[in-house]
């Protein structure tokens, strides 16, 4: 979506500002991460994502419900693609800093309450730290949405496993929502097992599974993790349509919490 939107927060003037914060207390924070996808897909791929869903979804909202969309937090935690070319991470306690000083930015302009759409599994952990953080000091409602989990049944259903990383389930929906994809250096590769039986690489883990800290190297060469070459667009989109419908859903009950 490149057309200037009302909500695209550093599109606007500081006086438009001024008058979206006065019309909502939403902001949502697109965040992904700038690490490697494997050979198919590009290095901004959660940020992409990201960035795409909150569009859409504000999209979506406007003008019934309004939201300010801020710049898209490109950096994530990233320390186990590191192996890989091209990636880029900060450290936890840097992406920590980073998110409570835009949240407090974010309040002192009027919003209360901060969604944020998130795109990278690795960054969840020290996003929950942040946002406890923003809660506990500025009174914010904060909470973090993504993507997989939200519409983790519909996922399962229409991906095959690992469910993990720049596999079917992942290079479908970025096809869908129109990343640039490699689509002839797709591979699969369905993930070595640290501790057999006990790590499955997998966003769902069932028992057994005891996740050590791991390296993406642990499971895979390519850096994918999964079935690539099954991934196709018209999946991707009805994954797409389902995780922007379930977010504008439950945004709208967001508005109405005071
Ligand atoms: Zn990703």
């Amino acid at each position: 979506m490149s057309e200037v939107k009302p909500f695209i927060l550093g599109k606007l003037t500081w006086q438009e500002a001024k008058t979206l914060f006065q019309e909502t207390e939403i902001a949502i924070i697109p965040v992904g991460s700038q690490e490697q996808h494997g050979p198919a897909l590009p290095l901004d791929n959660d940020s992409f994502q990201a960035q795409e869903f909150a569009y859409l979804v504000a999209d979506r909202l406007w003008p019934k419900i309004k939201t300010a969309v801020t710049p898209l937090i490109s950096y994530g935690v990233s320390p186990h693609h590191m192996p890989f070319s091209g990636t880029i991470t900060l450290r936890s306690e840097t992406f920590i800093d980073l998110m409570v000083d835009v949240g407090k930015s974010l309040a002192k302009h009027g919003a209360k309450k901060i969604v944020v759409m998130n795109s990278h599994g690795g960054n969840t952990a020290a996003l929950s730290i942040a946002l406890r953080r923003l809660h506990d000091e500025e009174g914010l409602w904060c909470v973090v949405m993504e993507w997989w989990k939200l519409t983790a049944d519909l996922v399962k259903k229409t991906f095959d496993p690992p469910h993990f990383h720049a596999d079917e389930m992942e290079t479908s929906v970025a096809w869908a929502l129109g990343q640039r994809v490699l689509d002839e250096k797709r591979v699969d590769e369905p993930g070595r097992e640290p501790v057999p039986g006990f790590t499955k690489p997998t966003m769902f883990p069932s028992p057994p599974n005891i996740m050590p800290i791991w390296d993406t190297t642990d499971f895979s060469d390519s850096g994918t993790i999964g079935y690539a070459t099954r991934a196709n667009p018209k999946k991707g989109q009805i994954v797409v349509d389902e995780a922007v419908k379930r977010m504008v859903s439950f945004i709208e009950k967001v508005a109405s919490l005071n």
